[in-house]
């Protein structure tokens, strides 16, 4: 008998059926299939086992707007390519996408592609930057005790072994060192060579309260196999480090590597198992923002990574114009869950130079939130956070101490961070009433504004409305 079928559609007597899902409880599971990379003129006679290539898709990343209009050709007007000329320009990151990224967007409307907001920067859209927005928001290199590593928490260190990625997103938080230089940003050197890693593990190894570390970078998908090897062996060996996690935005952007690449997943497996028999976790940190992001390539990626026993979790960035809806969040959520990719974390946009077009509110972010939760398990829903400038770290975007929405200043504390501090978060400019965008053009008001909300989120718990 056929399960699905076996009950009467007005349920067994006493009891009430939920009427049958619409199609929107379906949306999440329809990812993008076949060989869409077709679609663009340059990719039109790639094969799929070469786009499945993950060193083919290293080798013919578009890091130029010349190799970006030779790729995609007459799908876009040439303005198009006037503004993005000037956007690479302007750009604090250097610029690097996939062929899987650029296979992604829409190209019929690439302005509003939330994959193309991410990755291509176009003049037209930029924005003034916050008056006080800076390079490392986070303040990594004042908690830095040695190169490339960074000790915040108490117990947690990020351990920061290279500075590329496989792709570059314009939103970075670490636009101050990763990639290579750009016409306005000369970047800080971190620490690149195994010489300089030891470093870094005699630092771990010097301090028992360190159970846990972070490997990012740059990003491990471009570490090679044996260092893959060598940083797990290292940090494992520390008999207090009980929690390992690779970051990687390599899944969202070129899924394919897991599936191609067998020497870096045989190593990254290899690590992940030693790590169980010692007792300790070792796990994937991911990066995705958009459910466009999501093919039948990643699915199965990401089915290889749980056949292998390795849990990935992802940590977004609220974005405007990529997730800042509540429908897209949604999808974005239910998306990864059905793919066994944990939706961790959705951070608010770092208060970072030359992006001011992708950031978002405080008040957008706890909106989302309200929103997305309840529309799936609970540990299946994100915890909407705010890294608080400055180094306070992250806190739950709810749990401002003050927040005032009209002139957007969002007051955070961080006891066991760090005590007695406050950390402020400004929503971007251009969101705000015109009667507080005027006050923010006046350095001595702006002082006030920020010193009164302070003062405010120093006692008690309050906030004050639009
Ligand atoms: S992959 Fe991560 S580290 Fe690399 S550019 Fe993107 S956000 Fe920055």
């Amino acid at each position: 008998m056929d399960i699905a079928t076996s009950l009467p559609l007005d349920g067994p007597a006493g009891h009430a059926l939920k009427p049958p899902a619409g199609p929107e409880a379906f949306e999440h599971r329809n990812v993008r299939q076949g060989e869409f990379w077709r679609a663009v003129p340059k990719y039109r006679e790639v094969s799929e086992a070469t786009f499945l290539d993950s060193i083919w898709q290293g080798q013919n990343s578009i890091k130029s707007p010349q190799e970006l209009l030779e790729t995609v050709k007459d799908l876009v007007e040439p303005s198009f390519f006037d503004d993005v000329r000037e956007g690479f320009a302007r750009a604090p990151m250097a610029v690097r996408v996939s062929p899987y990224m650029i296979a992604s967007i829409d190209w019929t409307n690439p302005y509003a592609d939330p994959i193309r907001t991410q990755f291509i920067p176009v003049a037209s859209k930029l924005r003034a930057d916050h008056p006080r927005l800076t390079l490392d928001s986070l303040h990594e290199l004042e908690d830095s005790p040695v190169p490339g590593l960074t000790h915040r928490y108490v117990d947690k260190a990020l351990f920061l072994p290279l500075n590329v990625c496989p792709v570059y997103c314009r939103f970075c938080t670490r636009s101050y060192a990763i990639g290579a230089d750009t016409d306005v940003v000369e970047k800080v050197s971190l620490a690149k060579s195994p010489k300089q890693w030891h470093d870094a593990f005699a630092y771990i190894a010097s301090r028992p309260e360190l159970e846990d570390i972070v490997i990012s970078g740059g990003d491990t998908y471009q570490l090679a196999p044996k260092n893959i090897t060598a940083i797990g062996d290292a940090l494992l060996a520390i008999p207090h480090v009980r929690r390992l996690r690779f970051a990687t935005k390599g899944p969202a952007v070129m899924p394919m590597k897991i599936l191609t690449d067998v020497a870096w997943l045989d190593a990254l497996s290899a690590v992940v198992d030693k790590g169980r028999k010692l007792g300790k976790e070792v796990v994937i940190h991911t990066h995705f923002n958009s459910p466009n992001e999501i093919s039948w390539i990643t699915e199965k990626a990401m089915n290889l990574l749980f056949a292998r026993g390795i849990t990935v979790r992802n940590q977004s960035v609220l974005i405007r114009g990529v997730n800042d809806d509540p429908q897209t969040m949604q999808l974005l959520v239910k998306r990864l869950g059905w793919i066994n990719v944990h939706p961790y974390y959705v951070y608010m946009h770092d208060l970072v130079k030359g992006v001011e077009d992708l950031r978002t509110s405080v008040q957008t972010s706890i909106d989302i939130e309200k929103y997305v939760r309840g529309s799936t398990a609970g540990f299946n829903t994100p915890l909407f956070i705010c890294d608080a400038p400055g180094g306070g770290g992250k806190r739950d975007v709810h749990s401002f101490d003050y927040y005032d929405r009209e002139n957007g200043i969002a007051v955070y504390s961080a006891p066991s961070v760090k005590p007695g501090k406050h950390f402020v978060y400004f929503d971007p400019i251009d969101t705000l009433s015109p009667g507080a965008q005027l006050r923010w053009q006046n350095e001595g008001i702006a002082e006030e504004m920020i010193a009164e909300a302070v003062a405010r989120g120093s006692g008690t718990r309050s906030y004050v409305s639009a």
